[in-house]
Protein backbone atom coordinates (compact mmCIF):
# COMPACT_ATOMS: atom_id res chain seq x y z
CA UNK A 1 0.00 0.00 0.00
CA UNK A 2 2.46 2.59 1.03
CA UNK A 3 5.21 1.06 -2.05
CA UNK A 4 2.05 1.73 -4.26
CA UNK A 5 1.19 5.14 -3.38
CA UNK A 6 4.65 5.88 -3.20
CA UNK A 7 5.52 5.09 -6.43
CA UNK A 8 2.17 7.11 -7.76
CA UNK A 9 3.17 10.02 -5.14
CA UNK A 10 7.18 10.55 -6.06
CA UNK A 11 8.51 12.96 -8.43
CA UNK A 12 11.34 11.09 -9.10
CA UNK A 13 13.15 14.33 -10.52
CA UNK A 14 13.68 15.31 -7.76
CA UNK A 15 14.67 12.06 -5.53
CA UNK A 16 17.91 10.69 -4.75
CA UNK A 17 19.06 6.76 -4.00
CA UNK A 18 21.65 5.96 -1.78
CA UNK A 19 22.81 2.06 -1.54
CA UNK A 20 25.68 1.00 0.80
CA UNK A 21 24.96 1.91 4.17
CA UNK A 22 28.00 1.09 5.18
CA UNK A 23 31.09 2.37 7.81
CA UNK A 24 31.45 5.25 4.73
CA UNK A 25 27.91 5.40 3.34
CA UNK A 26 25.65 5.60 6.03
CA UNK A 27 27.23 9.35 7.24
CA UNK A 28 27.99 10.11 3.46
CA UNK A 29 23.77 9.75 3.40
CA UNK A 30 22.94 11.08 6.55
CA UNK A 31 24.86 13.90 5.23
CA UNK A 32 23.24 14.23 1.63
CA UNK A 33 20.11 13.88 3.62
CA UNK A 34 20.48 16.21 5.86
CA UNK A 35 21.70 18.91 3.68
CA UNK A 36 19.40 17.96 0.66
CA UNK A 37 15.72 18.55 3.68
CA UNK A 38 17.61 20.96 6.07
CA UNK A 39 19.81 23.00 3.84
CA UNK A 40 23.66 23.55 4.23
CA UNK A 41 23.02 24.59 8.26
CA UNK A 42 21.61 21.25 8.88
CA UNK A 43 18.40 23.43 10.70
CA UNK A 44 15.69 21.77 9.31
CA UNK A 45 12.27 23.64 9.21
CA UNK A 46 9.24 21.93 7.80
CA UNK A 47 7.88 24.82 5.47
CA UNK A 48 11.72 25.97 4.19
CA UNK A 49 10.94 24.02 1.03
CA UNK A 50 8.33 24.15 -1.69
CA UNK A 51 9.16 20.75 -3.35
CA UNK A 52 9.28 17.82 -1.82
CA UNK A 53 12.74 15.86 -1.83
CA UNK A 54 12.15 12.26 -1.25
CA UNK A 55 15.36 9.45 0.00
CA UNK A 56 15.31 6.08 -1.49
CA UNK A 57 17.77 3.50 0.07
CA UNK A 58 18.67 0.17 -0.13
CA UNK A 59 20.93 -2.34 1.69
CA UNK A 60 20.91 -5.78 1.56
CA UNK A 61 22.05 -6.34 5.16
CA UNK A 62 18.98 -5.65 7.05
CA UNK A 63 20.53 -3.93 10.59
CA UNK A 64 22.50 -0.95 8.39
CA UNK A 65 19.03 -0.80 6.41
CA UNK A 66 17.11 -0.41 9.32
CA UNK A 67 19.69 1.73 11.68
CA UNK A 68 19.49 4.35 9.00
CA UNK A 69 15.29 4.09 8.45
CA UNK A 70 14.94 4.71 12.25
CA UNK A 71 17.25 6.96 12.89
CA UNK A 72 15.77 9.52 9.94
CA UNK A 73 12.30 8.55 9.48
CA UNK A 74 12.09 9.77 13.19
CA UNK A 75 14.50 12.96 13.04
CA UNK A 76 12.17 13.98 9.45
CA UNK A 77 8.41 12.99 10.42
CA UNK A 78 6.42 13.58 7.19
CA UNK A 79 9.02 13.41 4.59
CA UNK A 80 9.73 10.53 2.95
CA UNK A 81 12.99 8.57 3.74
CA UNK A 82 12.03 4.96 2.20
CA UNK A 83 13.93 1.31 1.60
CA UNK A 84 13.69 0.08 -2.04
CA UNK A 85 13.60 -3.51 -2.31
CA UNK A 86 16.62 -3.98 -4.99
CA UNK A 87 18.50 -1.96 -6.90
CA UNK A 88 16.39 -1.58 -9.86
CA UNK A 89 13.30 -0.54 -7.38
CA UNK A 90 15.57 2.82 -6.52
CA UNK A 91 16.65 3.96 -10.27
CA UNK A 92 13.16 3.32 -10.64
CA UNK A 93 11.92 5.84 -7.98
CA UNK A 94 15.30 8.08 -8.01
CA UNK A 95 16.92 10.04 -10.64
CA UNK A 96 20.16 10.85 -8.54
CA UNK A 97 21.12 7.66 -7.58
CA UNK A 98 24.77 7.43 -5.12
CA UNK A 99 26.38 3.80 -4.86
CA UNK A 100 29.21 3.32 -1.67
CA UNK A 101 29.53 -0.59 -1.83
CA UNK A 102 32.61 -2.80 -0.81
CA UNK A 103 34.27 -3.56 -3.97
CA UNK A 104 34.02 -3.77 -7.73
CA UNK A 105 31.82 -7.27 -7.80
CA UNK A 106 29.50 -5.69 -5.82
CA UNK A 107 29.39 -2.45 -8.08
CA UNK A 108 28.85 -4.79 -10.82
CA UNK A 109 26.01 -6.68 -9.53
CA UNK A 110 24.40 -3.56 -8.66
CA UNK A 111 24.33 -2.20 -11.53
CA UNK A 112 24.43 -5.12 -14.53
CA UNK A 113 22.87 -7.99 -12.49
CA UNK A 114 19.24 -9.33 -12.05
CA UNK A 115 17.19 -6.60 -10.37
CA UNK A 116 20.15 -3.78 -11.17
CA UNK A 117 20.42 -0.50 -12.38
CA UNK A 118 20.60 -1.88 -16.30
CA UNK A 119 16.90 -3.51 -15.92
CA UNK A 120 15.49 -0.73 -13.74
CA UNK A 121 16.47 1.46 -16.88
CA UNK A 122 15.21 -0.83 -19.43
CA UNK A 123 11.80 -0.37 -18.35
CA UNK A 124 12.18 3.72 -17.89
CA UNK A 125 11.42 6.27 -20.69
CA UNK A 126 14.16 7.57 -22.83
CA UNK A 127 13.12 10.95 -21.25
CA UNK A 128 13.69 9.39 -17.82
CA UNK A 129 16.76 7.83 -18.89
CA UNK A 130 18.59 10.93 -19.89
CA UNK A 131 17.69 12.17 -16.57
CA UNK A 132 19.49 9.58 -14.88
CA UNK A 133 22.97 10.32 -12.72
CA UNK A 134 24.92 7.71 -10.98
CA UNK A 135 27.80 8.31 -8.87
CA UNK A 136 29.80 5.48 -7.21
CA UNK A 137 31.89 6.34 -4.56
CA UNK A 138 33.26 2.59 -4.19
CA UNK A 139 37.04 2.07 -4.53
CA UNK A 140 37.08 -0.51 -7.04
CA UNK A 141 38.65 -1.91 -10.41
CA UNK A 142 39.02 0.90 -13.15
CA UNK A 143 38.62 -1.10 -16.07
CA UNK A 144 35.10 -2.46 -14.35
CA UNK A 145 34.05 1.37 -13.96
CA UNK A 146 34.81 2.19 -17.15
CA UNK A 147 33.21 -0.77 -18.11
CA UNK A 148 29.56 -0.40 -16.22
CA UNK A 149 30.30 3.54 -17.31
CA UNK A 150 29.37 2.59 -20.76
CA UNK A 151 26.60 0.48 -20.09
CA UNK A 152 24.95 3.14 -18.41
CA UNK A 153 25.59 5.60 -21.34
CA UNK A 154 24.21 3.48 -23.63
CA UNK A 155 21.17 3.40 -22.17
CA UNK A 156 21.32 7.47 -21.53
CA UNK A 157 22.28 7.97 -18.33
CA UNK A 158 24.91 9.98 -16.97
CA UNK A 159 27.83 7.99 -14.19
CA UNK A 160 30.67 9.20 -12.60
CA UNK A 161 33.34 6.94 -10.60
CA UNK A 162 34.24 9.27 -7.60
CA UNK A 163 35.73 7.29 -5.06
CA UNK A 164 36.97 9.02 -1.86
CA UNK A 165 39.95 9.98 0.89
CA UNK A 166 39.26 10.97 4.27
CA UNK A 167 37.57 7.75 6.00
CA UNK A 168 34.74 7.07 8.28
CA UNK A 169 35.20 10.39 10.44
CA UNK A 170 35.19 12.05 6.90
CA UNK A 171 32.08 10.54 5.86
CA UNK A 172 30.28 11.41 9.42
CA UNK A 173 31.80 15.13 9.29
CA UNK A 174 31.05 15.55 5.69
CA UNK A 175 34.68 16.61 4.72
CA UNK A 176 35.63 13.62 2.03
CA UNK A 177 37.49 14.19 -0.75
CA UNK A 178 35.92 13.05 -4.33
CA UNK A 179 38.37 12.02 -7.43
CA UNK A 180 35.91 12.08 -9.69
CA UNK A 181 36.26 10.41 -13.35
CA UNK A 182 33.89 11.10 -15.81
CA UNK A 183 32.35 13.30 -18.60
CA UNK A 184 32.52 17.28 -17.66
CA UNK A 185 28.96 17.30 -17.77
CA UNK A 186 28.23 14.86 -15.62
CA UNK A 187 31.07 15.95 -13.08
CA UNK A 188 28.63 19.08 -13.34
CA UNK A 189 25.62 17.53 -12.21
CA UNK A 190 27.25 15.08 -9.51
CA UNK A 191 28.61 18.75 -7.82
CA UNK A 192 25.96 19.50 -5.63
CA UNK A 193 25.65 16.13 -4.50
CA UNK A 194 29.01 15.68 -3.43
CA UNK A 195 29.49 18.84 -1.89
CA UNK A 196 26.56 17.96 0.76
CA UNK A 197 29.23 15.09 1.63
CA UNK A 198 32.73 16.20 0.95
CA UNK A 199 34.52 19.42 1.29
CA UNK A 200 36.62 19.08 -1.68
CA UNK A 201 35.84 17.28 -5.81
CA UNK A 202 38.51 17.31 -8.11
CA UNK A 203 37.52 16.32 -11.65
CA UNK A 204 40.43 13.97 -12.82
CA UNK A 205 39.25 13.35 -16.40
CA UNK A 206 37.92 10.62 -18.47
CA UNK A 207 35.93 8.04 -16.58
CA UNK A 208 37.68 5.48 -14.61
CA UNK A 209 40.21 8.94 -13.68
CA UNK A 210 38.87 9.45 -10.22
CA UNK A 211 39.58 5.76 -9.57
CA UNK A 212 43.27 5.92 -10.62
CA UNK A 213 43.98 8.55 -8.73
CA UNK A 214 42.79 6.95 -5.89
CA UNK A 215 44.99 3.70 -6.62
CA UNK A 216 48.04 5.87 -7.50
CA UNK A 217 47.34 7.70 -3.89
CA UNK A 218 46.77 4.31 -1.51
CA UNK A 219 49.88 2.26 -3.40
CA UNK A 220 52.19 5.63 -2.40
CA UNK A 221 50.24 5.17 1.16
CA UNK A 222 50.36 1.78 1.93
CA UNK A 223 54.31 1.70 1.06
CA UNK A 224 54.73 5.09 3.07
CA UNK A 225 53.33 3.38 6.28
CA UNK A 226 55.46 0.15 5.30
CA UNK A 227 58.27 2.18 5.21
CA UNK A 228 57.82 4.30 8.21
CA UNK A 229 56.64 1.37 11.09
CA UNK A 230 60.19 0.07 9.47
CA UNK A 231 62.41 2.93 10.77
CA UNK A 232 60.17 3.40 13.67
CA UNK A 233 60.66 -0.02 14.77
CA UNK A 234 64.44 -0.21 14.12
CA UNK A 235 64.82 2.79 15.95
CA UNK A 236 62.94 1.28 19.09
CA UNK A 237 65.10 -1.74 18.53
CA UNK A 238 68.02 0.30 19.00
CA UNK A 239 66.91 2.13 21.76
CA UNK A 240 65.75 5.13 20.55
CA UNK A 241 62.42 6.57 22.26
CA UNK A 242 59.55 6.86 19.55
CA UNK A 243 59.21 10.18 20.55
CA UNK A 244 62.13 11.15 19.61
CA UNK A 245 62.35 9.34 16.66
CA UNK A 246 59.21 10.69 15.26
CA UNK A 247 59.98 14.38 16.44
CA UNK A 248 63.33 14.16 14.21
CA UNK A 249 61.91 12.34 10.95
CA UNK A 250 58.71 14.73 11.20
CA UNK A 251 61.47 17.94 10.74
CA UNK A 252 64.02 16.04 8.57
CA UNK A 253 63.10 14.31 4.44
CA UNK A 254 61.83 11.35 6.18
CA UNK A 255 58.66 13.22 6.98
CA UNK A 256 55.47 11.70 5.37
CA UNK A 257 51.72 11.28 6.32
CA UNK A 258 52.35 8.50 8.02
CA UNK A 259 55.41 9.47 10.05
CA UNK A 260 53.29 12.68 10.77
CA UNK A 261 49.50 11.94 11.43
CA UNK A 262 48.66 8.70 11.74
CA UNK A 263 52.37 7.71 13.09
CA UNK A 264 52.11 3.47 13.71
CA UNK A 265 54.63 3.52 16.52
CA UNK A 266 52.56 3.76 19.96
CA UNK A 267 53.65 7.34 21.74
CA UNK A 268 55.15 8.51 18.73
CA UNK A 269 53.00 11.77 18.61
CA UNK A 270 51.79 12.29 22.00
CA UNK A 271 50.31 15.72 20.27
CA UNK A 272 48.39 13.66 17.53
CA UNK A 273 46.79 10.89 18.85
CA UNK A 274 46.74 8.17 16.08
CA UNK A 275 44.94 4.78 16.17
CA UNK A 276 48.32 2.94 17.30
CA UNK A 277 47.53 4.84 20.89
CA UNK A 278 44.21 2.78 21.05
CA UNK A 279 45.10 -0.39 20.21
CA UNK A 280 45.07 0.44 16.31
CA UNK A 281 41.20 0.99 16.32
CA UNK A 282 39.09 3.16 14.23
CA UNK A 283 41.34 4.57 10.97
CA UNK A 284 41.41 2.85 7.72
CA UNK A 285 41.44 -0.62 8.04
CA UNK A 286 44.23 -3.28 6.56
CA UNK A 287 42.03 -5.33 4.91
CA UNK A 288 40.92 -2.48 2.96
CA UNK A 289 44.66 -1.41 2.19
CA UNK A 290 44.90 -4.79 1.15
CA UNK A 291 42.29 -4.56 -1.15
CA UNK A 292 43.16 -1.12 -2.37
CA UNK A 293 47.00 -2.59 -3.11
CA UNK A 294 45.48 -5.72 -5.43
CA UNK A 295 43.88 -3.05 -7.18
CA UNK A 296 47.36 -1.10 -8.17
CA UNK A 297 48.80 -4.60 -9.40
CA UNK A 298 46.18 -4.99 -11.28
CA UNK A 299 46.13 -1.52 -13.12
CA UNK A 300 50.57 -2.16 -13.39
CA UNK A 301 49.29 -5.89 -15.12
CA UNK A 302 47.63 -4.12 -17.84
CA UNK A 303 49.67 -1.53 -18.33
CA UNK A 304 53.13 -2.74 -18.52
CA UNK A 305 54.25 -0.62 -15.23
CA UNK A 306 57.02 -2.21 -12.71
CA UNK A 307 55.89 -1.85 -9.21
CA UNK A 308 58.71 -3.60 -7.00
CA UNK A 309 57.94 -1.66 -3.43
CA UNK A 310 53.93 -2.25 -4.68
CA UNK A 311 54.35 -5.85 -4.82
CA UNK A 312 56.49 -6.30 -2.20
CA UNK A 313 53.88 -3.75 0.20
CA UNK A 314 50.86 -5.87 -1.24
CA UNK A 315 52.19 -9.11 -0.15
CA UNK A 316 52.55 -7.93 3.25
CA UNK A 317 49.34 -6.79 3.73
CA UNK A 318 47.44 -9.53 2.13
CA UNK A 319 49.47 -11.86 4.61
CA UNK A 320 48.78 -9.49 7.45
CA UNK A 321 44.95 -9.15 6.40
CA UNK A 322 44.77 -13.64 6.76
CA UNK A 323 44.95 -12.81 10.37
CA UNK A 324 41.63 -10.92 11.94
CA UNK A 325 43.59 -9.38 14.82
CA UNK A 326 45.29 -7.40 12.03
CA UNK A 327 42.92 -7.38 9.51
CA UNK A 328 40.12 -5.04 10.90
CA UNK A 329 42.54 -2.83 12.60
CA UNK A 330 43.93 0.63 10.92
CA UNK A 331 46.36 -0.08 8.55
CA UNK A 332 49.32 1.41 10.93
CA UNK A 333 49.24 -2.06 12.46
CA UNK A 334 52.01 -3.33 10.78
CA UNK A 335 54.27 -2.10 13.09
CA UNK A 336 53.09 -4.75 15.02
CA UNK A 337 52.75 -7.41 12.75
CA UNK A 338 56.90 -6.70 12.50
CA UNK A 339 57.20 -6.10 16.07
CA UNK A 340 55.88 -9.71 16.51
CA UNK A 341 58.19 -11.13 13.64
CA UNK A 342 61.05 -9.79 15.04
CA UNK A 343 60.31 -10.90 18.94
CA UNK A 344 60.00 -14.37 17.00
CA UNK A 345 63.07 -14.45 15.58
CA UNK A 346 64.87 -13.10 19.48
CA UNK A 347 62.92 -16.19 20.64
CA UNK A 348 64.35 -18.53 18.01
CA UNK A 349 61.09 -19.20 16.48
CA UNK A 350 62.32 -17.80 12.86
CA UNK A 351 60.47 -14.57 11.16
CA UNK A 352 57.70 -13.93 10.66
CA UNK A 353 53.88 -14.18 12.77
CA UNK A 354 53.57 -17.68 14.00
CA UNK A 355 56.25 -18.97 12.17
CA UNK A 356 55.46 -17.19 8.81
CA UNK A 357 57.91 -14.98 6.87
CA UNK A 358 57.04 -11.27 6.98
CA UNK A 359 57.58 -11.08 2.81
P1 LIG B 1 31.35 -1.53 4.46
O1 LIG B 1 31.58 -2.97 4.19
O2 LIG B 1 31.30 -1.04 5.85
O3 LIG B 1 29.97 -1.07 3.76
C1 LIG B 1 29.52 -1.54 2.52
C2 LIG B 1 27.99 -1.62 2.57
O4 LIG B 1 27.54 -2.03 1.28
C3 LIG B 1 27.46 -2.64 3.59
O5 LIG B 1 26.46 -2.06 4.41
C4 LIG B 1 26.89 -3.74 2.71
O6 LIG B 1 25.78 -4.41 3.30
C5 LIG B 1 26.47 -2.93 1.50
N1 LIG B 1 26.27 -3.77 0.32
C6 LIG B 1 26.89 -4.92 -0.01
N2 LIG B 1 26.37 -5.41 -1.15
C7 LIG B 1 25.40 -4.52 -1.53
C8 LIG B 1 24.50 -4.50 -2.61
N3 LIG B 1 24.47 -5.47 -3.51
N4 LIG B 1 23.63 -3.45 -2.69
C9 LIG B 1 23.64 -2.47 -1.77
N5 LIG B 1 24.47 -2.45 -0.71
C10 LIG B 1 25.34 -3.48 -0.60
O7 LIG B 1 32.47 -0.75 3.62
P2 LIG B 1 32.96 0.77 3.81
O8 LIG B 1 34.05 0.83 4.82
O9 LIG B 1 31.75 1.63 3.96
O10 LIG B 1 33.65 1.02 2.40
C11 LIG B 1 32.90 1.25 1.22
C12 LIG B 1 33.89 1.61 0.11
O11 LIG B 1 34.60 2.79 0.48
C13 LIG B 1 34.94 0.52 -0.16
O12 LIG B 1 35.15 0.43 -1.53
C14 LIG B 1 36.18 1.07 0.55
O13 LIG B 1 37.39 0.62 -0.03
C15 LIG B 1 35.99 2.56 0.38
N6 LIG B 1 36.66 3.40 1.39
C16 LIG B 1 36.56 3.05 2.71
C17 LIG B 1 37.20 3.85 3.65
C18 LIG B 1 37.12 3.49 5.14
O14 LIG B 1 37.88 4.07 5.93
N7 LIG B 1 36.22 2.60 5.55
C19 LIG B 1 37.92 4.98 3.26
C20 LIG B 1 37.96 5.33 1.91
C21 LIG B 1 37.32 4.51 0.98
Amino acid sequence: MRATLLLRNIDRANTIGFLGLGAMGRGMAANLLNKTFAGQQGVFTPSSTASKPTFVVYDPFAPALNDFLSTHTRAYAGRDVVPASSPAGVVRLASTVVTMLPSATEVEEVYLGENGFREGLEGLSDERREGTLFIDCTTGNRDHARGVAKEMEALGAAMVDAPVSGGVVGAEKGTLSFMVGGPEEAFNRAQPYLEKMGARYIHCGESGNGLAVKICNNLLLGISMVGTAEAMLLGRSLGLSPELLASVINTSTGRCWSSESNNPAPGATPQIPTPADRGYTGGFLSKLMSKDLKLALASAATSSTPLPLGQLTATLYDKLSAHDEFAARDFSVVFEYLNQAREGALNGAGAGKKGEGVN
